[in-house]
């Protein structure tokens, strides 16, 4: 069994963060330390601690994730100028927190994609 992380806390609501979007399969709050105007992060219920671990059991959460950034993207009005999401896997990827997530971070120019 893997083990938890603060994000399941925070789906279950032990940690009161304002939750954004909450549903069956997936949750969306605000990044504590955010890297841009907008930085959101978008984490399916079930805790999956990196995407090595996806099943296709995992599909349907994983595509729900998408149509919520769409959405949140929409209600913070970043969806026409743009954005972008970032999946981390692991340590050459700085991964810290071991349930997956999306970060949806819009809201400014982003810059290049990578700077290593
Ligand atoms: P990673 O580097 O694993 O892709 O991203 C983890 C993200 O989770 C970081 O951007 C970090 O700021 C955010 N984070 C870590 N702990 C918390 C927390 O307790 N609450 C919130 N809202 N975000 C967190």
């Amino acid at each position: 069994m893997a083990e938890e992380t603060i994000f399941s806390k925070i789906i279950r609501q032990e940690i009161p963060t304002p939750l954004l979007y909450q549903d069956d399969l997936v949750s969306a709050f605000r990044d504590i330390s955010p890297n841009a105007k907008s930085h959101i992060l978008i984490i399916p219920n079930k805790l999956i601690p990196t995407v090595n671990d996806v099943t296709e059991d995992d599909e349907l959460a994983l595509g729900r994730m998408f149509t919520v950034a769409k959405k949140l993207a929409k209600e913070e009005g970043i969806d026409e100028s743009g954005y972008r999401l970032i999946m981390n896997c692991n340590k050459h990827a700085g991964q810290e927190v071991f349930h997956i997530h999306m970060h949806l971070v819009g809201g400014e120019p982003l810059g290049k994609m990578l700077s290593i």
